[in-house]
């Protein structure tokens, strides 16, 4: 990636500028700072899960191949359907998926056919197997009721040789793999994946292992990075913990520079925090220390270094994570796709008052609940502060209150952003 100066329509020219962004602003102004990677690779079908894809997929063939049976039963003629009571068929036969029935079937004629055996010639109508009856075994007795081609599924109805079955551009989903597989494509051409280096700073930091000290507190923020940045489907380098001192800083600045394309850390970016992560920033890139008009994660510093992308999160665990979703990982989903992020956000009724002042984007953790009804519930979960990381453990959700919402009252619709789903 080359470098390249920050937009400064809408990022301060001075970084220690006391401005306040708003969340809209701030990621807009990450968005326009960022090149998407370009790069592309052939991967194994399997190993391409959750990559962008780089070409367009074509299907060479009709899926399904062959006009077949969507049901175990038997096949005839639709023609022949009985228009009176009942009618008796003469068994000719059986097909299977995968062993054809060969000859062709005539008037009065019937086919035992399985579930996904191609029909046999003359038959366009299948039967379920529990809707006849047996006279001998030679005779099936056929009632009326029936629809001419019915449980049939025709060849191309899925996919049509020809058409256009994915578009670049795509992130590559299990169904995805599975349509991928049943046009027999082995390998496919994706973007590289964004790497990203990622630390925590701070001298009361220890690592799992180690025994604390008074004052200090084991170094969690680099573990919901790390499960953040693995659901991101990015190549991760994990470069531990480093002290507040400045050439030890300076030197995980330049390593994880070199190797990625996009650096994280936590800690130290606290307005008036007397470390030397803002000063080393400066010396190595370009970079802007923002305070953002939200709760959790006010202090932000986003920027380039020589050869990535910088994003230096606050330190407390809550605001770490509020701002990874909120604003690395829209960065990251560009950067790898070249398309606009859009968060999957849905409404809901809020269980009880929230109380909130003007001003501010506030991510409240709740807990968002089905009811019988099939409507959605969501709950603040108690204890919000930025410290409390059980909040993002118990919540499934943040309840979106933007800057100018002045409080919930219960059984008021907010918009909520799920940020556990499916897995
Ligand atoms: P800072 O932004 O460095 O001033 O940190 C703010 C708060 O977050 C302090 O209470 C830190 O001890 C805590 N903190 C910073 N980094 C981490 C981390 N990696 N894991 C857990 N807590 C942290
Ligand atoms: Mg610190």
């Amino acid at each position: 990636m080359t470098s390249q100066a920050i937009d400064s329509t809408v990022s301060c020219t001075d970084p220690e500028a006391s401005s306040t962004l708003t969340v809209t602003t701030a990621r807009e102004a990450i968005l326009a700072n960022i090149s998407p990677i370009l790069t592309t690779q052939r991967l194994a079908l399997r190993d391409a899960l959750g990559c962008v894809l780089a070409e367009e997929i074509v299907s060479p063939i009709d899926v399904p191949g062959h006009t077949n049976s969507a049901m175990d039963g038997y096949a005839i003629a639709g023609s022949g359907l009985p228009e009176q009571e009942q009618r008796d068929f003469t068994l000719i036969g059986t097909a299977a998926a995968g062993m054809p029935f060969n000859q062709s079937c005539r008037a009065g004629e019937c086919v035992r056919i399985m579930t996904g055996a191609p029909m046999p010639t003359g038959t366009d109508t299948v039967v379920m197997q529990e809707q006849i009856s047996l006279v001998d075994d030679q005779q099936v007795r056929i009632r009326k009721g029936h629809r001419a081609g019915q449980n049939v599924r025709q060849a191309g109805e899925d996919i049509a040789q020809g058409s256009m079955v994915l578009n670049p551009g795509k992130r590559i989903t299990p169904a995805d793999l599975g349509v991928m597989a049943s046009l027999g494509f082995g390998e496919v051409s994706v973007r590289r994946r964004p790497r990203v280096a990622f630390f925590s700073t701070g001298d009361e930091l220890r690592s799992i292992g180690e025994t604390l000290g008074p004052g200090e507190v084991f170094d969690s923020n680099r573990y919901s990075l790390y499960g953040m940045l693995k659901r991101a489907e990015v190549e991760l380098l994990d470069m531990g913990v480093v002290k507040d001192d400045p050439e030890a800083l300076k030197e995980a600045f330049l390593c994880a520079d070199e190797a990625a394309d996009m650096v994280v850390t936590s800690g130290g970016v606290s307005v008036g925090e007397a470390d030397y992560t803002k000063s080393i920033l400066q010396q190595l890139g370009d970079m802007h220390f923002w305070k953002i008009a939200m709760k959790p994660g006010r202090p932000l510093t986003f920027g380039r270094l020589e050869n990535s992308l910088f994003f230096g999160l606050p330190g407390n665990p809550v605001a770490v994570m509020v701002t990874f979703y909120q604003f690395v990982l829209p960065a990251l989903h560009y950067l790898a796709s070249g398309t606009p992020y859009r968060p999957f956000t849905l409404p809901a009724v809020s269980g009880g008052d929230i109380r909130k002042r003007p001003g501010r984007f506030e991510f409240i953790r709740g807990v968002l609940s089905p009811q019988q009804d099939g409507s959605l519930t969501v709950d603040a979960i108690g204890k919000q502060g930025s410290g409390i990381l059980t909040s993002m453990s118990r919540g499934n959700c943040f309840i979106l209150l933007p800057e100018t919402c002045d409080g919930i009252a219960a059984g008021e619709t907010v918009t909520v952003q799920p940020f556990n789903t499916l897995v």
